[in-house]
C-alpha cells in the first residue's frame, strides 16, 4: 500500500477559519490577530484578561533515546490532542516553531507527520508569522549596538577579546561559525574574531520562551551578558542600553500563534529554543495561555526523556510554575530495536530478541520520570511496518516494568487510531495522582546540581570537571546566580555521553567540557561533548528537492 507524504496529506486538510479555532477556546475574535485566514496570534490583553480562570492539566510528551529520524514525539502530540479531542474533552496542542535551518537541512518538517499534523504546515515550516525574523534582529540589533559602543569609545570598557554575543542567522550555514568582523579599514570599527550561530540557538529565543510577561521579557534581555572587561567583571545588554529597543522588536513575536490540526483542534506555536544549550520546549506564555483556556493541554519536549523532559521539569516548570498531571513516554519499535544494536538500514526487518534487548532504555527512561513524581504512560507509535510479535515485546516489558504500553495509529489514522491512548491519559490526568517536584532544589550548590542530573537521569557513576570548570561555578554562585537550573547539553541518542553508547548503561562518567552563563534566560548550561550552535548542510541538503511545482504548489517539504 502506498502511503502519502505528509504534504500531500497536509494539502488536502479541510482547514476552517481560524476565528473558529478561537471560537473553540472562547478567543472572541476581537483578540485574535489573524495573519491571514488559518494563522492568528492571541492577543496579549486576551490574556492578561483570563489568568483568573482555573489551570487545565498538563500532558508531557516525551520519548526514549531517538533515532537519528526522530521518534514521532510532535506526532504523537498532535495526535494525542486530536485523540482527546474526539472522545469530547476540550484539548489543545502547545508545540514549537520551526527552524529553517533543519527545514533545508536535513531533519523532517516540525508540524507532525501522516494524519496527526497541524496545518498550514508549508507556512510552519517556512517564514510563519515572522516569530523568528523578530528574535534574529532583536538579536543582531544587540550585536550592532555592542560594536557601535566600542566604536565610538567604548566607555563600558569592554575587553575586545572578550565579546561573548555573537550574531545569528536562522540558516544552516557552517562558512559563518567563525569570522572577522570590521576589516576594511578604520571606519569600519575594530577588526575582531566573531562569529553567527543559528536563531534558535539565541539566547534571545530562550529569554522570550521562558519570559512571563513583556516586562519580565525585558528585564531577561537586560540581565544578558555580552561581553567582559580586562578585570573579567560582566558586560550586560542593560549597560549597552540595548534591552529597551529589543523588547520593541519582540513585542509582537510574544503573543502566541493559533493554528490547527488536520481535526481543526486548536494549536498552539509558539517558539522554538534549541534542546541542547538551551531548555528545547515553546514557550511558557503559549503554555500558560493553553491552561487557561482548554481543560488538557498536550505540550512536547524535545529529544529523548534524559534531556527534554529533564528540563522540561527541572527548567520550564519549576520557572513557570506549572505541572505535568501525566508523561507519555513515546516508544517506537524500531527504536526499541536500535537501542538493541540493530543498524539503520536494518530496521524494518522483524527482530524480537533485538526489540527486547533494547527495552530497558525504555524502562529506565519510565523510572526517571516517575522520580519526578509523575504519573507515565507508553505511547507506541505504531510503524507500519511494526510486527505484532514486536508490538507485544515491548507492551510485555512495559507491564512487568509497572506502567502501560498503549499502541497509537494516529499517523496512519488520526484521532480514531489514538482513541485508546487518549482515554487512557485523560483517565490518569483526572485522577489527579502526580505529586510534581523537580529533582534537585534551588539552592543546592552548582555542581551538585550537575551531579545529581547525572547520577540520578543519566546513572553515571560521576562528573568529571577540572577545577577551572568548579572555580567558574564557585565564582557565579559568588556573584548571586546559584540559585539558577542546569541547562545540559549532551548528546540526544544516549544516557552517556557518547552518542554509540545506546540501550542503558551504568558506569560511566560525564565530563564537562565548558560551562557558560546564560543570566538572561536564567540557566547555566553545561556541555559535555561536541555542541554545535551553527549547524552545516548534508552533503545533499533537502533544498535540492524543495520547488514549486506548475501549479505553484510547494513540493519536496518533506
Ligand atoms: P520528533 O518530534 O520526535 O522529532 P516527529 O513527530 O517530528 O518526531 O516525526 C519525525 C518524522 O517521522 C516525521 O517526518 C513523521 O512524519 C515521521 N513519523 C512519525 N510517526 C510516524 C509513524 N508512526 N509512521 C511513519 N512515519 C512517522
Ligand atoms: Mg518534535
Amino acid at each position: 500500500m502506498a502511503y502519502k507524504s505528509d504534504i500531500e496529506i497536509a494539502r488536502e486538510a479541510k482547514k476552517r477559519p481560524i476565528q473558529e479555532i478561537g471560537e473553540k477556546l472562547g478567543i472572541g475574535s476581537d483578540d485574535l490577530l489573524p495573519y491571514g485566514h488559518d494563522k492568528a496570534k492571541v492577543s496579549q490583553s486576551f490574556i492578561d484578561s483570563v489568568q483568573g480562570n482555573d489551570n487545565g492539566k498538563l500532558i508531557l510528551v516525551t520519548a526514549i533515546n531517538p533515532t537519528p529520524a526522530g521518534e514521532g514525539k510532535t506526532t504523537t502530540t498532535v495526535g494525542l490532542g486530536d485523540g482527546l479531542n474526539r472522545i469530547g474533552k476540550k484539548a489543545a496542542i502547545c508545540i514549537r516553531e520551526a527552524s529553517l535551518g533543519p527545514c533545508f537541512g536535513m531533519k523532517g518538517g516540525a508540524a507532525g507527520g501522516g494524519y496527526a499534523q497541524v496545518v498550514p504546515m508549508e507556512e510552519m515550516n517556512l517564514h510563519f508569522t515572522g516569530d523568528f525574523h523578530a528574535i534574529t534582529s532583536a538579536h543582531n540589533l544587540l550585536s550592532a549596538m555592542i560594536d557601535n559602543h566600542i566604536y565610538w569609545g567604548n566607555e563600558c570598557e569592554i575587553d575586545l577579546r572578550r565579546v561573548v554575543w555573537r550574531r545569528v542567522l536562522d540558516m544552516n550555514d557552517r562558512a559563518l561559525r567563525d569570522i572577522v568582523t570590521s576589516l576594511g579599514g578604520v571606519a569600519n570599527g575594530f577588526p575582531r574574531q566573531a562569529g553567527f550561530d543559528i536563531t534558535v540557538a539565541s539566547e534571545v529565543m530562550a529569554c522570550l520562551c521562558l519570559a512571563l510577561n513583556l516586562k519580565d521579557l525585558q528585564k531577561r534581555l537586560g540581565d544578558i551578558i555580552v561581553a567582559y572587561r580586562r578585570d573579567r567583571s560582566p558586560v550586560y545588554a542593560r549597560d549597552i542600553k540595548a534591552d529597551g529597543a529589543m523588547t520593541v522588536l519582540l513585542k509582537d513575536a510574544m503573543q502566541p500563534n493559533l493554528v490547527q490540526t488536520l481535526e481543526n483542534n486548536p494549536a498552539f506555536v509558539h517558539g522554538g529554543p534549541f534542546a541542547n544549550i538551551a531548555h528545547g520546549c515553546n514557550s511558557v506564555t503559549a503554555t500558560t495561555t493553553a491552561l487557561k483556556l482548554a481543560d488538557y493541554v498536550v505540550t512536547e519536549a524535545g529529544f529523548g526523556a534524559d534531556l527534554g523532559a529533564e528540563k522540561f521539569m527541572n527548567i520550564k516548570c519549576r520557572k513557570a510554575g506549572i505541572a505535568p498531571s501525566v508523561v507519555v513516554c513515546v516508544a517506537t519499535v524500531r527504536a526499541m530495536k536500535m537501542n538493541g544494536g540493530v543498524a539503520k538500514a536494518d530496521l524494518g526487518t522483524e527482530n524480537v530478541e533485538a526489540v527486547r534487548k533494547g527495552c530497558p532504555n525504555l524502562g529506565r527512561h519510565i523510572e526517571n520520570l516517575k522520580s519526578f513524581g509523575v504519573p507515565v504512560v507508553v505511547a507506541i507509535n505504531h510503524f507500519v511496518t511494526d510486527t505484532d510479535a514486536e508490538i507485544e515485546a515491548v507492551k510485555d516489558f512495559v507491564k512487568e516494568h509497572g506502567s502501560e504500553a498503549i499502541l497509537s495509529q494516529h499517523w496512519e489514522f488520526g484521532s480514531k487510531g489514538s482513541e485508546a491512548l487518549a482515554r487512557r491519559v485523560a483517565e490518569i490526568a483526572d485522577a489527579d495522582a502526580a505529586n510534581f517536584a523537580p529533582i534537585y532544589g534551588d539552592d543546592m550548590p552548582l555542581m551538585q546540581k550537575i551531579e545529581t542530573i547525572a547520577k540520578r537521569i543519566y546513572r553515571a557513576d560521576e562528573v568529571l570537571a577540572d577545577k577551572k570548570i568548579r572555580t567558574q561555578l564557585q565564582e557565579w554562585e559568588a556573584q548571586g546566580y546559584g540559585n539558577l537550573p542546569i541547562c545540559m547539553a549532551k548528546t540526544q541518542y544516549s544516557f552517556t555521553t557518547d552518542p554509540n553508547r545506546r540501550g542503558a548503561p551504568t558506569g560511566h562518567s560525564v565530563p564537562v567540557r565548558e560551562v557558560r552563563l546564560a543570566a538572561g534566560a536564567g540557566f547555566v548550561v553545561v556541555i559535555c561533548g561536541e555542541i554545535m550552535t551553527m549547524p552545516g548542510l548534508p552533503r545533499v541538503p533537502s533544498a535540492e528537492m524543495i520547488m514549486l511545482n506548475d501549479s505553484g504548489q510547494i513540493e519536496g517539504l518533506f
